[in-house]
């Protein structure tokens, strides 16, 4: 046995068949596991393509073992169940990256419908003839081949601009395209099979597969992303939320961390709302909260602790806390027009998270009490400014 027997002919075919039913059936129980607990749309596109895929390839081994030739009506059948799946594999693509409107889709349900018009048509016309030719037969299977050349290039214009990953999913179409031309040339124009288009309609394909594997699973890695930082941020500021932000605190308590928090309250609040209206108020905040987030990047997090409460958890060790404190001071000050009061507290030994919290609190309670827009260190003692 030689390594070209693995490549083309019949054992070719077995090999990359049994290597792509093995790829799409992985795919099509984790689309299936995704439509169970997201149950979005696409997932379900996926799995009904990726059943399709495999019946067409369960088909066509059998057919090929029962040495059906391919440009018989058994042939056609599995090209036919391949156009479908292309269309709902690109339908699945598409509503991975948008929300489902009606209007769209109408585009795909009619490309569907043509292919199922143009599989009757060609029944139909092959039923008539009483004895067809093979180039008769050849001419109506035609029909359906460029058909698919045209989807592919309207997924190039429609598909690809709409949907993220553009270069990965041109690069599917593009493998497809090239299956597609192998495959007329080894079914139409080449008198004998020629070794490198064979190769290349076997295992194409699973180039194909794999990448389109590559865009689903890279698609809903950004999905999970997104909920999960949603689920951690705050809506109005994009600070970590409260919850997050004592979690955090807990497990860094728990470790032992040498960690400092800087307690921040807006100072008068409450007039600028009511002075210059709600939707300044959330100007201002989301500015103050942009300089707690510049400023504790690399060195810590920052989280809205409540309303109009920030606090940043500074871990390295290497800044000084009332420093840090004192630049988001200033930079309040300088930048937005309103003034911050600002407390600290440090990590000792046997402090819970409770207690440090509380006590950095206290130390901004102290620089409200002694006339705001100053920073003060737990235990109270304010830092001239
Ligand atoms: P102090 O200097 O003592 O901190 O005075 P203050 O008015 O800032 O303090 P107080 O805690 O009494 O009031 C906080 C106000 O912050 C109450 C509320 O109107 C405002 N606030 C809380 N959350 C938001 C928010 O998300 N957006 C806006 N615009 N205002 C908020
Ligand atoms: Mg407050
Ligand atoms: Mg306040």
């Amino acid at each position: 046995m030689y390594i070209s027997d693995l490549l083309y002919g019949s054992l070719g075919r077995i090999v990359a068949t049994f290597s792509i039913i093995v790829i799409v059936l992985m795919m099509f129980l984790v689309s299936l596991r995704l439509y169970h607990s997201r149950r979005k749309k696409a997932y379900l596109s996926f799995a009904v393509s990726l059943l399709i895929i495999m019946i067409q390839y369960f088909l066509m081994s059998v057919w090929e073992i029962s040495n059906h030739a391919m440009d018989t009506d058994s042939g056609y059948t599995a090209q036919l169940l391949q156009v479908v799946a292309f269309i709902l594999m690109n339908m699945g693509i598409y509503q991975l990256y948008n929300a489902s409107r009606r209007r769209e889709f109408v585009l795909f349900y009619f490309f569907l419908a043509s292919t199922a018009v143009i599989g009757a048509l060609r029944f139909y016309f092959v039923r008539l003839e009483a004895e067809p030719t093979l180039q008769f037969l050849h001419f109506h299977n035609m029909w359906i081949e460029i058909y698919v050349l045209f989807l592919t290039f309207l997924s190039f214009y429609l598909i690809a601009p709409n949907v993220g990953q553009h270069i990965k999913y041109q690069f599917s179409l593009t493998v497809y395209f090239l299956v597609q031309a192998a495959h007329i040339l080894n079914t139409y124009v080449m008198k004998q099979e020629l070794a490198v288009f064979s190769v290349a309609e076997n295992f194409l394909p699973i180039i194909y597969y794999i990448t389109l594997f590559m865009i689903i699973f890279e698609r809903v890695v950004e999905l999970l992303q997104a909920v999960y930082t949603s689920a951690i941020t705050d809506g109005l500021t994009g600070l970590f939320n409260r919850h997050y932000l004592i979690n955090r605190i807990h497990q860094y308590v728990k470790e032992k961390k040498n960690i400092s928090l800087i307690f921040g309250d807006i100072d008068n609040f409450k007039k600028l709302n009511d002075t210059s209206g709600h939707q300044t108020g959330d100007k201002i905040l989301k500015q103050v909260a942009r300089i707690m987030k510049e400023e504790s990047e690399e060195v810590g997090i920052a989280g809205r602790y409540g309303g109009e409460e920030m606090v940043i958890v500074l871990t390295d060790t290497s800044l000084r806390v009332e420093n840090l404190a004192e630049r988001v001071r200033k930079r309040v000050e300088e930048e937005t027009g309103i003034t911050i009061s600002l407390g600290y507290s440090k990590y000792r030994n046997g402090i819970s998270a409770e207690e440090l919290i509380k006590q950095a609190d206290q130390a901004m309670y102290h620089s409200k009490k002694t006339g705001k827009n100053k920073v003060t260190g737990f235990p109270q003692k304010s830092l001239a400014h």
